[in-house]
């Protein structure tokens, strides 16, 4: 709690970058945005706290991205889809032929995934800060005028004409003074994961288990039973998570950390110390009760604790539920989704909210969402776009960021090029051509608004437990 301010006296900041379009964040939707901003030939800054790309998917080591498909076809195409592929082109011939045909649920490679980031977003044009926080917005009017940094060289101001926050905090939107929401009507959030990876586990083993059990891979049974004998926490009676990186490598998404605010250092500090001692009791859990991980070794934890969700920022327009059920199709649409809402418990007694589209369907995510009130050269990419809460639980998966942040990067190019004052006039029905010609996929009818007949007819319930 702070109990008193100082105020510091003022300082002249050197301008250290003056590109057309700076994004904040090199997640999924920051690099996807930094790499379509370069390619459509603005000069393009991408700033990143950490020392490589990739947000939760590297450095909460995620272990796999979610589906690119509705079941049928892929959904996100473009830079995203073409980023999975160069991963799994990279990861070795093993990885390569076991992955080859798959969209959905691919296991991420992390160490090679990293390098795959830098490449592609390097050979886009896009030149890379890492190491370097985005920390005060420089605010004329509805502009932002400049962003000061700070890193090892000191503070320093960028200069853009566009300003991209793919922060997956909306960091920017919220030093720039946009309205938002962390969590629900209670503050209630859901809670952050330690993911980590191990070595030392048989695949033909484990697999074995499973089929002479009748057990999921997701371990109901006997995540229950170590419960009950207490060498497991009260929580999710499941694993989220396993992906199977070799045969015998394998990353976990398992167990929850709760009452985290990932806006906050002191919240993220004890979820760190808290999800290490979790992984500790889940590695002892995992070579008791589970065949094929008895001699597993721990080899990486996260660099920090996995977080579902903080801000969702008050845009043009907020994507709701009713939208999702309704399978909405907007006339400025820039990408669609068919990932289920996927909200996690928000404490250990509290339920799973799932809810899935019938196959093959999705709806259309709006420019408009993007779009935060009151500011004009801005535009939030990522988990945070304006949405409510069961929206954000199925839009935040990384396929869904990197179809948000190309759009994002496709429209700054266009309003660099044409020297626009914002976001807001750039031409939708020329944004979703070149987004199109550019690989997205933006259903049927781009550009035509229409509810579709599921309206009314699917309800929203709690499914599983
Ligand atoms: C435990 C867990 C499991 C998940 N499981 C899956 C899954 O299986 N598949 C899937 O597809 N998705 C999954 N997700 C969701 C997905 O990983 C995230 O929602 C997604 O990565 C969000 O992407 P983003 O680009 O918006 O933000 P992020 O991935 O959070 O990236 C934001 C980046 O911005 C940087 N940054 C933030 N603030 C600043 C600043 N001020 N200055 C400089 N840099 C900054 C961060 O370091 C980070 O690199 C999971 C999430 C969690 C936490």
């Amino acid at each position: 709690m702070v109990k008193q301010t100082i105020t510091i006296p003022s300082q002249a900041l050197p301008v250290s970058y003056t590109p057309d379009v700076v994004v904040v964040g090199g997640g999924a939707s920051g690099v996807a945005a930094a790499m379509a901003a370069a390619r459509n030939g603005a000069s393009t800054l991408l700033i990143e706290q950490r020392g490589y790309l990739g947000g939760m998917g590297t450095a909460a080591l995620v272990p796999a991205f979610c589906p690119y498909t509705d079941g049928e076809k892929p959904v996100i195409r473009g830079i995203g889809l073409d980023l999975l592929e160069k991963m799994k082109q990279a990861a070795g011939e093993g990885f390569l032929k076991q992955y080859k045909e798959q969209l959905d649920w691919v296991p991420i490679d992390v160490e090679t995934l990293k390098r795959v980031y830098d490449e592609a977003v390097l050979a886009s044009g896009a030149q890379v800060l890492f190491h370097t926080v985005a920390d005060q917005v420089l605010l004329e009017g509805d502009r932002i005028s400049g962003l000061i940094i700070s890193n090892k060289s000191g503070r320093s101001v960028v200069q853009a004409k566009l300003y991209i926050d793919a922060s997956g905090d909306a960091d920017l939107a919220a030093l720039a003074g946009v309205p938002f929401q962390v969590g629900g009507e209670q503050g209630e959030l859901q809670p952050g994961t330690m993911c980590y990876v191990v070595t030392g586990a048989d695949k033909a083993r484990f697999y074995q288990f499973l089929e002479e059990t009748g057990e999921h891979k997701q371990l109901e049974q006997t995540v229950v039973k170590a419960q009950q004998n207490g060498d497991l926490p009260e929580g999710r009676k499941r694993i989220s998570g396993m992906a199977w990186i070799s045969d015998s490598v394998v990353g976990f998404n398992f167990g929850h950390i709760f009452g985290i605010d990932g806006t906050k250092a002191e919240d993220l500090t004890r979820a760190a110390i808290e999800g290490r001692k979790l992984i500790d009791t889940q590695i002892r859990f995992l070579r008791k009760y589970v065949p094929g991980f008895e001699h597993i070794h721990l080899v990486h934890s996260g660099d920090q604790i996995g977080i579902r969700e903080t801000r969702r920022i008050q845009g043009d327009y907020t994507l709701v539920v009713e939208d999702f059920l309704s399978m909405r199709t907007f006339e400025d649409d820039i990408a669609r989704n068919s990932y289920f809402i996927d909200i996690h418990l928000a404490n250990a007694t509290s339920t799973m909210t799932i809810k899935h589209l019938p196959k093959g369907q999705s709806h259309g995510v709006p420019y408009r969402c993007m779009l935060p009130v009151g500011k004009s050269n801005l535009i939030v990419a990522g988990r945070s776009v304006s949405s409510d809460r069961p929206v954000q639980g199925s839009l935040r998966v990384m396929p869904n960021c990197f179809a948000m942040g190309e759009a994002a990067g496709v429209a700054a190019a266009m309003a660099s090029a044409a020297g626009l004052a914002g976001f807001r006039e750039v031409p939708i029905a020329e944004l979703q051509r070149n987004l199109i010609a550019q690989g997205a996929w933006l259903g049927e009818q781009p550009g035509k608004a229409y509810v579709a007949a599921a309206v009314g007819s699917v309800t929203f319930e709690d499914e599983c437990k």
